[in-house]
């Protein structure tokens, strides 16, 4: 596997391959990693000819208050990872190359992808500029690497939702593919921040899916008390050992509107989750028809 560190050279090995009339997928990462993004690479590669992954610790969607000095970042082993999986490159660009200004806060940017709506709620509303530092960074890999495709995981919900706004609403001639959530046996979903977990809360940590999944269940069954369901969620994840929830609801597969009544479980639904447990934050969602 070839690894790139700029972006003239990724370019110019793109534009070789299309030249070539190969498809060429993107699978873009924060690196650190796990099976799921290593499910994404595979899905790039049974729809493409040819798949860049692509790691980049983004400072632009990182808050002053989150991780972003602390990400794991393990190159080496990301690399032999997407090299064992048959990826064709990894570009890896330094803050430098993506930076040239040296500005790396969204404040101080003069350009900033902005999407409405769907980036009000849920996640939206508890870590502000987030999805701005997300869409301005994937749209310089769009512009940096111009793939034809690009891979996103359903556990990032959505951030999939967005993106593929983005695309549509700014004619960026990228197909954006979901793919499902890769967990552990015992359904947590897979996240370069489980590492962070002590042996005690990663004990707890399933129970977000296992409740995700019981409001699901309730919901398709025709339960008419969201509000109560929702509220005995978010008691049972703070009984358990949970320190905080950021939110649970129910919401819109397309709009992320919250579900007031069951009707709209007929358009498609899901059910969304972010807690944290000491001072990691997990997310979660689960399809709820
Ligand atoms: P990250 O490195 O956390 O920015 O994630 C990079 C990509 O991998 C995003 O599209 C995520 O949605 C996706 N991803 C992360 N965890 C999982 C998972 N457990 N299953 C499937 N995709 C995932």
């Amino acid at each position: 596997m070839n690894v790139l560190r700029s972006i003239d050279d990724i370019r110019s090995q793109v534009r070789q391959w299309r030249q070539a009339g190969l498809r060429v997928g993107v699978v873009p990462t924060m690196g650190a990693l796990h099976k799921g993004h290593l499910s994404l690479v595979e899905a790039a590669l049974l729809g493409c000819d040819r798949v860049v992954a692509t790691i980049f610790v983004n400072p632009l969607q990182f808050g002053p208050a989150d991780d972003f000095r602390i990400y794991p970042r393990d190159e080496a082993t990301d690399a032999r990872k997407l090299d064992e999986k048959g990826c064709h490159a990894l570009f890896a660009p330094s803050e430098a190359e993506m930076f040239p200004d040296g500005i790396t806060a969204l404040k101080d940017f003069k350009t900033v992808v902005h999407v409405s709506q769907l980036t009000e709620g849920l996640c939206g509303a508890f870590r502000p500029g987030h999805f701005d530092g997300v869409t301005t960074i994937v749209a310089k890999l769009f512009g940096i690497v111009q793939p034809d495709a690009a891979y996103f995981g359903e556990k990032d919900y959505q951030q999939l939702l967005v993106i593929r706004r983005m695309c549509r609403d700014l004619n960026i001639p990228v197909e954006v593919v979901p793919v499902p959530t890769v967990r552990e046996s015992d359904g947590l979903a897979m996240s370069s921040r489980n590492q962070y977990l002590s042996p005690e809360e990663r004990h707890i940590a399933p129970l977000l899916y296992q409740t995700l999944r019981g409001v699901a269940e309730r919901l398709t069954a025709g339960d008419d008390k969201l509000d109560s369901t929702l509220s005995n969620a978010r008691r049972a994840l703070l009984d358990a050992g949970f320190t905080k929830v950021d939110y649970i609801t129910a919401a819109d597969v397309e709009t992320l509107e919250p579900l007031e009544s069951l009707k709209r479980l007929k358009s498609g639904a899901r059910v969304f989750a972010a807690a944290w447990l000491g001072q990691t934050r997990l997310i979660d969602n689960v399809p709820a028809t």
